[in-house]
């Protein structure tokens, strides 16, 4: 099966509803909206010549994402099998407390963010925030202060095109950082091989590690559990104002119900699963690879397992690149993070749960592929490290699962023609 067009990247269950087609395209071509599944996707409105679909498929995540160089962390770096680039590895948060509290988890990036806009080393941060229209959404966010990258922070598990905004950015000559999703990266990253101006205009990439994004079906059983529609909520707030924080929605008429990380993500008693869009299920780099610097949480730890239990934010802080190890030390300097060591076997520890993903994608996208589906074209993400760290049994189970799933239709996605 071959892809013509941005519905066939959809339907195949490639989209990861990042919006970068539609900042390369014109919103009047082709524009981010929902399907019926509750996913953000792209929908062609006009015709799409023939170059900008070519480029689109330069750049979309959806098809092809290519890994680090191997050299990119550096002389005094070294290239983990599994977890990458790493050029300097901290646990941290925001030295201002309030940032700390408000964040997500310690405020790391929301502190960089700030940090890249006070010392002029940016004058924009493209990110993302709470949508106006639907609490529950995210819309793109264009930070050009300090107070409106406060503003961006948090995490954002639904549906929220980061990217729609890049062209213009890049059009008005804004020097700019991005913060975003690792997908969102490896699009920034495409868009470089194709567009000269990435260099010198987006000078730093920023990330997170990333669980998958959820649908917007899923997400508003959590409203409906507590008697609220989804269209009666005027805030809905999936973790911060505290570690992890809860799961807080507010509505029009002044109801507010909360639930904690636990139940959000691990409830067994409650009305949703976990409806992670395809496109996270075979990711080969939720763990920012590419970025300059990707901050997961450094969650406080009891016997080998993340702790949620409310503690002050802390993240783990990667520097995937010299730039971005150097954008932490400066910002440590400034007074803006505050850093301490933080061993690498405790980190393999912390985050495992990444494992699977970094070790189980070239048998997925197999699958896919013998089931006669679309795949990513997957470049530089160490094919063999991750074979050899999967093994033989964890490949066949990953190589079976895909192709089982991909027979099934369970890669298939609702998009606008259907
Ligand atoms: C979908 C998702 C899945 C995650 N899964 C994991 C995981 O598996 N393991 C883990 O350790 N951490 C995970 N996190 C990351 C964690 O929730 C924190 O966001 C991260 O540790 C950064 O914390 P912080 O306090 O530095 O972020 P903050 O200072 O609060 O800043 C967060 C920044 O990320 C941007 N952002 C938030 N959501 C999105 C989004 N959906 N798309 C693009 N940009 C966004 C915000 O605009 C803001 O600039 C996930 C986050 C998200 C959004
Ligand atoms: S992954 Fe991004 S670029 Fe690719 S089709 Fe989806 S929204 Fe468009
Ligand atoms: S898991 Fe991968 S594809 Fe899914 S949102 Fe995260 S980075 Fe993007």
């Amino acid at each position: 099966m071959r892809i013509s067009n941005l519905d066939d990247i959809v339907e195949a269950g490639l989209c990861a509803g990042c919006g970068i087609c539609e900042s390369i395209a014109g919103r009047d071509v082709v524009e981010m909206d929902l399907t019926r599944d509750g996913r953000i996707r792209p929908r062609t409105k006009a015709s799409l010549d023939h170059g900008t679909f070519q480029q689109i498929m330069q750049v979309c995540p959806g098809v092809t994402v290519t890994g680090p160089a191997k050299g990119q962390a550096g002389p005094s770096g070294a290239m983990h099998g599994v977890f990458g680039p790493m050029a300097s590895l901290n646990r941290g948060w925001a030295s201002d407390e309030n940032t700390r509290f408000h964040a997500a988890a310690g405020g790391a990036l929301t502190a960089l963010g700030i940090y890249l806009v006070r010392s002029g080393k940016v004058d924009t941060v493209l990110h993302i925030k709470a949508s106006e229209t639907n609490p529950i959404l995210s819309d793109a966010w264009i930070s050009t202060t300090e107070q409106d990258v406060f503003d961006g922070a948090q995490s954002r598990y639904g549906p929220g095109a980061s990217l729609t905004h890049v062209h213009k950015l890049l059009d008005e000559g804004r020097i700019f950082a991005v913060i975003g999703k690792p997908c969102d990266i490896a699009a920034i990253r495409n868009l470089g091989r194709v567009d000269d101006r990435v260099e010198t205009q987006i000078p730093y990439c920023l990330t997170i590690f990333c669980g998958g994004t959820m649908s917007l079906n899923m997400l508003n059983r959590m409203p409906e559990y507590f008697g609220a529609a989804p269209e009666d909520l005027n805030l809905f707030r999936y973790r911060g104002e505290g570690w992890p924080g809860t799961t807080h929605m507010e509505t029009k008429d002044g109801r507010s119900f909360d639930l904690t990380y636990d139940e959000s993500w691990y409830g067994e008693d409650v009305p949703w699963t976990y409806d992670l869009q395809f496109r996270c299920k075979i990711c080969p780099d939720a763990i920012g690879e590419l970025a300059d610097v990707s901050c997961p949480d450094g969650w406080i730890m009891e016997n080998g397992e993340p702790l949620h239990e409310e503690a002050p934010g802390a993240n783990l802080i990667i520097g995937r690149t010299p730039k971005g190890a150097e954008l932490v030390r400066e910002a440590e300097a400034a007074g803006a993070l505050t850093l301490e060591p933080y061993a690498l076997a405790d980190f393999e520890i912390m985050h495992r749960d990444h494992k699977p993903r970094k070790t189980g994608w070239p048998g997925r996208m197999l699958g896919l592929r013998l089931a006669g589906q679309p795949a990513m074209q997957v470049r530089g993400y160490r094919r063999l490290a991750a074979l050899m760290a999967a093994g033989p049994r964890y490949f066949l189970a990953s190589l079976f699962g895909g192709l089982r799933r991909a027979r099934a239709g369970l890669n298939r996605e609702a998009g606008f023609r259907n």
